[in-house]
């Protein structure tokens, strides 16, 4: 044969070789095939994967080919490792409920539709990297034994996970995932999303057993938005807005999942990169071994929020509580306590009791006496983590009742017959202030009931920084 008969079709190295059909490829490799090449096509197909099934080789070797019409594989047991790297799926590509009984190599193949793999079984490694999916990912209820790999996968369509399972290591690096992804029920071991993008709705109520690294994510956000959480008030309330949501994870005894989402300088793009998980939900989710190592949170009235706390009745919040929020933030608080991290531990703990305020409101007359004193100690100290409000306080009511005291021309205890002198009148201010005077005056007596509270909510302020920090 000579070598203008043979397909020079090459990938890594591996020149086809196999009878021109036309244009210098195979049946199996020529791309623009006609209906009549199409048939064609078909029928080899199917000699051809009996001819590897029954040959010494341990491969199946369908790397490059193009797929013309649909591929229906469903429950189709592959014995030997099979590679279909760089193959065009022009249709769909069907592998439901096929077991792969060892490797499975996808890379770089292109799914122009479905790419359908629910309830099959991968018993070694399932490679997938830098394939493109352009239509419904369907991987519902696998199982993937061995290393799984999706790095740099396009996923423009659907992509459902739900109920896989994870059993080996699996890696989504730099995944872009441009529809809704669904990992709802699926069990993880270790896994690891570095630089992945998640632009619709992500949905990742799984089990984690192993480690699970979410770092340089980017969830439902462009690089260089603000985090500022208020603005998400802004839009249309109605329209329905992405949010990756951990409702119902669970974490195993030896599992966490670790968050690395800071924000920092790309001096590659030259822009700020903010991976921030301002639009990430943690309701309902398990979250003792959640580590957020290094994280920009969302803000939202000068403190770090959740995104539940600002879109509490809106879609897809709707059903959201204060007292449901009020337990995010309480079990964010004490996650970031456990790590030590006591700025944001701060922050969601003024959350959790403004959660606690909205909720008393519903609550009538009964709950007006702890609203009062939620509202003092809110005013006062934002609930003990400022100490700068009841200094300020503190100061503005030993100056003003000093004040009060030259201005009521009160006598002076220093100097008999003298008015008395502001420097007299401040330190009987200071000496009141600190329940340090007890004498029949008004003024005293006003003043010292006025500093208890400052006293009170100073001593908390002090002893939570102290105590922390030292
Ligand atoms: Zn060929």
């Amino acid at each position: 044969m000579s070598s203008s008969r043979c397909c020079t079709w090459t990938y890594e190295r591996n020149v086809c070789r196999r009878a021109v059909a036309r244009d210098d490829r195979c049946i199996f490799h020529l791309d623009n095939k006609t209906s009549v090449e199409a048939d064609q096509f078909c029928r080899a197909f199917s000699e051809e994967l009996q001819r590897f099934e029954k040959a010494e080789e341990p491969i199946i070797d369908f790397r490059g080919f193009v797929f013309p019409v649909d591929l229906q594989l469903k429950d189709h047991v592959f014995e030997k490792r099979l590679f279909l790297s760089g193959a065009t799926f022009l249709r769909r590509a069907q592998f439901a409920g096929a077991t792969f009984s060892d490797g499975a190599f996808f890379n770089d193949a292109l799914f122009s539709e479905l790419a359908g793999f629910s309830g099959a079984t991968f018993s070694k490694e399932a490679i997938f990297c830098e394939a493109i999916i352009l239509g419904h990912a369907a991987f519902h209820d696998v199982q993937f034994r061995g290393f799984t790999n999706f790095s740099e996968v396009k996923f423009k369509g659907y992509a459902a996970f739900d109920k896989a399972e994870f059993l080996g290591d699996a890696e989504f690096h730099y995944a872009t995932f441009s529809d809704d992804v669904l990992f709802d029920g699926a069990r993880f071991g270790r896994v690891a999303f570095r630089d992945t993008k998640f632009h619709g709705n992500l949905r990742v109520g799984a089990r984690f057993d192993g480690s699970a690294v979410f770092e340089r994510a980017l969830f439902q956000r462009d690089t260089i938005e603000s985090s500022d959480l208020s603005f998400l008030l802004e839009q249309d309330p109605y329209q329905n807005m992405s949010v990756t949501s951990f409702s119902g994870a669970t974490v195993g005894p030896s599992g966490d999942v670790l968050f690395i989402q800071p924000r920092e300088y790309n001096s590659r793009l030259g822009v700020e990169m903010n991976h921030a998980i301002d639009r990430v939900s943690f309701l309902n989710a398990d979250l003792v071994g959640f580590n957020f190592q290094e994280v920009e949170w969302g803000r939202y009235h000068g403190r770090r929020a959740v995104v539940d706390e600002v879109l509490m009745s809106i879609t897809p919040f709707e059903n959201v509580t204060p007292e449901q929020v009020r337990q995010i933030c309480a079990r964010l608080r004490a996650n970031e306590e456990k790590a030590f991290r006591y700025a944001e531990a701060g922050d969601f703990f003024i959350g959790e009791m403004d959660m606690r305020r909205r909720w008393l409101r519903g609550k009538g007359w009964r709950a007006i006496p702890e609203r009062l004193l939620l509202w003092i100690f809110s005013g006062l100290s934002r609930y003990g983590e400022s100490i700068s409000r009841p200094a300020l306080a503190a100061f503005i009511l030993i100056f003003s009742l000093a004040g009060l005291r030259l201005g009521l021309h009160e006598s002076s205890e220093w100097q008999f017959c003298q008015p008395l002198s502001f420097q007299e009148s401040l330190t009987r201010s200071v000496a009141s202030f600190f329940q340090l005077r007890s004498t029949a005056l008004w003024t005293d007596t006003l003043e010292r009931l006025l500093s208890i509270p400052i006293l009170g909510v100073l001593f908390i302020a002090l002893r939570r920084k102290l105590e922390r920090r030292s």
